[in-house]
C-alpha cells in the first residue's frame, strides 16, 4: 500500500488534460483549485497506515491474499460490507462528508458481478480481464473515479434518437486490438486527481442502443480525454470554514474524443441486455455506501448544533432537545439501513456480496429527503450567527473590532468568546459553504434522485404477497 506522498508523486508524473476556470492545468498537484480534493484522497491513503484506522481501511485481497486499501476491494462477505460503511462514516467525520473514492469502488463491485454473468451467458472473457485489472489496481494501490452519468441530452429520447449520438458515450469503432469511444460523462467526482476512470453505462440500453452498452477502465491521462473541472476558490483561513478550507471535492465533465481502449480493459461491449443491471447494481452498491457517509455528516451537524446550544446555555430547552432527537433519528435510521442491508447481503455467483437492495435504497432515499431538514435544524439552533459570524481578520487582526467582538459575542459566561466563534464558524461551514451545498446536492441527486430509488425498489418488491394477505384478512376469495 502506498502513502499519500507516493500518490501525489505518481499524479505529478501523469499528464492529465484538465481545464479549470478557463485555463489548462500544468501540474494537478499544485493547482490551488484542486489541492483540497487531493487532501481528501490523501486521507484515504494515509488512514490505511494509521493504527486507529487500519482495521477499517484495509482488506485482504481475495486475488493475492495481500493486505490492500479497502477502496480497491471487492466485497467478499457481509463483514466486508459492514466494515465499508464503518470506514466511510469514520472518514466522513474527518473530511466533512464525501471521501470521493466510493464511486470508483462501487463501480468495481458492480462490474465484478456483471462481467461474471456476461461470461456465463455469452462465453466471453470479461471476468478474467476484470480480475486481471483488479489485481493491477490493488497491486499499484490506484484510485479510481466512477464515470457513470452521461450528459444525456434530451432526456425523453433514447441514445440513437438524439440529434447528436455523442450525447451518451458510445463505441464508434471496433478494432482487432480494442475499441474507440466517444462521448462525455458529467459530474465525475475526483476525476481530476484520479489514476483511472471506471466507465459504465448510465442506464439500460435497448437493442438499437447496443453501441452505448459499454464498460471499460482507462487511465485519466489517456490520449483524447479532456476534463472541464469546476474548480473551487480557496484562501488560507484561521478559524473560518474548518472543513471546506481543508477538504473539498472537484467534479469534471470528462470528454472522450475518440479514445482508444485496448480489449483487456473492456468489460462489456454491446451486450445491451445486461446494461441496465450493471447501472442498477452500481446504484445499489453506491446507495449502500451513502448509508455510511450521510450519517457522518449528520454526526457533524448534530455535534455543532449541540455545542452551539451549550454555548448559548440552551441545551436543556425542550424544543432544542426535540431537534437534536430528530438529528439522531435521521443519522441512526439511515445507518441502520446500511447495517441491515450488509447483514442481509447476498452472495452473487461471482463471489461478490451484494447488499440487500431494498434496504440500501431505502437508506439513500431517507438521506436524500432528510438532508435539508437537518441543515435547517442546525440553522435554527445556531440562529443568525451561523451566517453572519465575523471573519478571521475582524477578530484576529483589528484591535477595535476584536474588542467589540470579544465583548458582544460572548454567550454563556464560562465559554471563551473565541471558542464560541469557532463553533459558529463550524456551523457556518456545515450550513453555508461549498461543503454544505455539495452535501445537499449529493444527498438529493448523487447516486440518483429519489425517483431512481422508487423505481429500483418497486421493480422487485413483493407487493403481491401483501395483496394476498390483505385479501385473506378481508375474507376475499380468489
Ligand atoms: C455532488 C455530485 C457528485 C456526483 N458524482 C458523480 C460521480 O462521481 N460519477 C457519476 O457518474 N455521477 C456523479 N454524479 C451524478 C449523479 O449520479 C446524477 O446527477 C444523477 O444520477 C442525476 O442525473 P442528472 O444530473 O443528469 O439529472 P437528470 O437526469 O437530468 O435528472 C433531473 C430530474 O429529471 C428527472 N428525469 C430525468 N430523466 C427523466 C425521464 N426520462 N423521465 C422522467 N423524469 C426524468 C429525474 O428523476 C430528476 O428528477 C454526481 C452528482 C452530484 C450532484
Amino acid at each position: 500500500m502506498i502513502t499519500s506522498e507516493e500518490y501525489k508523486a505518481r499524479l505529478r508524473k501523469m499528464k492529465i488534460n484538465i481545464i479549470v476556470n478557463g485555463e489548462r492545468v500544468e501540474d494537478v498537484t499544485t493547482h490551488p483549485s484542486l489541492a483540497l480534493g487531493i487532501n481528501t484522497i490523501a486521507r484515504t491513503y494515509d488512514c490505511a497506515h494509521e493504527p486507529e484506522f487500519r482495521h477499517l481501511a484495509t482488506a485482504t485481497s481475495h486475488l493475492t491474499g495481500e493486505t490492500i486499501n479497502r477502496f480497491d476491494h471487492v466485497n467478499r462477505s457481509r463483514e466486508d460490507l459492514m466494515t465499508k460503511i464503518e470506514l466511510v462514516r469514520a472518514l466522513a467525520r474527518q473530511v466533512g462528508g464525501c471521501n470521493q473514492r466510493c464511486v470508483g469502488t462501487d463501480a468495481l463491485n458492480a462490474v465484478s458481478v456483471v462481467s461474471y454473468a456476461l461470461d456465463q451467458e455469452y462465453g466471453t472473457e470479461y471476468f478474467s480481464r476484470f480480475e486481471e485489472y483488479l489485481r493491477y489496481v490493488q497491486q499499484n494501490d490506484l484510485c479510481l473515479a466512477g464515470a457513470v452519468t452521461d450528459v444525456k441530452g434530451d432526456r425523453s429520447l433514447k441514445c440513437h434518437e438524439q440529434a447528436d449520438p455523442d450525447l451518451n458515450l458510445h463505441v464508434v469503432e471496433r478494432r482487432r486490438d480494442g475499441i474507440v469511444v466517444r462521448g462525455a460523462k458529467m459530474h465525475i467526482t475526483m476525476a481530476p486527481y484520479a489514476d483511472e476512470l471506471m466507465v459504465i453505462p448510465t442506464q439500460f440500453r435497448g437493442e438499437a442502443d447496443a453501441d452505448w452498452a459499454v464498460c471499460f477502465a482507462i487511465p485519466t491521462d489517456a490520449k483524447g480525454i479532456t476534463q472541464i473541472c469546476n474548480g473551487g476558490h480557496v484562501r488560507p483561513r484561521r478559524m473560518e470554514k474548518p472543513f471546506s478550507s481543508r477538504y473539498q471535492g472537484s467534479h469534471s465533465m470528462v470528454v472522450f474524443d475518440d479514445v482508444f481502449v485496448p480489449w483487456e480493459r473492456v468489460f462489456m461491449c454491446g451486450e445491451w441486455r445486461y446494461s441496465g443491471w450493471l447501472a442498477r447494481l452500481f446504484g445499489d452498491f453506491h446507495r449502500h455506501t451513502y448509508c455510511g457517509c450521510k450519517p457522518a455528516y449528520t454526526d457533524l451537524i448534530m455535534g455543532a448544533a449541540a455545542l452551539a446550544a451549550e454555548y448559548n446555555n440552551l441545551e436543556k430547552a425542550s424544543h432544542i432537545r426535540d431537534k437534536l432527537f430528530q438529528l439522531i433519528y435521521h443519522a441512526e435510521s439511515i445507518y441502520a439501513c446500511g447495517v441491515a442491508s450488509a447483514t442481509l447481503a447476498q452472495k452473487m455467483p461471482s463471489g461478490t456480496y451484494l447488499p440487500d437492495v431494498t434496504i440500501a435504497n431505502m437508506g439513500k432515499y431517507h438521506a436524500g429527503l432528510s438532508i435539508h431538514e437537518e441543515i435547517a435544524i442546525l440553522q435554527n439552533i445556531a440562529g443568525g450567527l451561523s451566517f453572519t459570524v465575523p471573519s478571521d481578520a475582524d477578530y484576529f487582526d483589528n484591535p477595535v473590532s476584536h474588542a467589540y467582538i470579544e465583548k458582544y459575542l460572548k454567550g454563556k459566561a464560562d465559554v471563551a468568546t473565541e471558542d464560541r466563534l469557532r463553533c459558529f464558524h463550524l456551523c457556518n461551514d456545515l450550513c453555508h459553504s461549498e461543503v454544505a451545498t455539495f452535501t445537499m446536492n449529493a444527498g438529493v441527486i448523487g447516486a440518483g434522485p429519489a425517483q431512481a430509488q422508487r423505481i429500483t425498489v418497486l421493480a422487485d418488491y413483493d407487493l403481491e404477497s401483501r395483496k394476498r394477505w390483505a385479501k385473506e384478512i378481508a375474507g376475499i376469495k380468489g
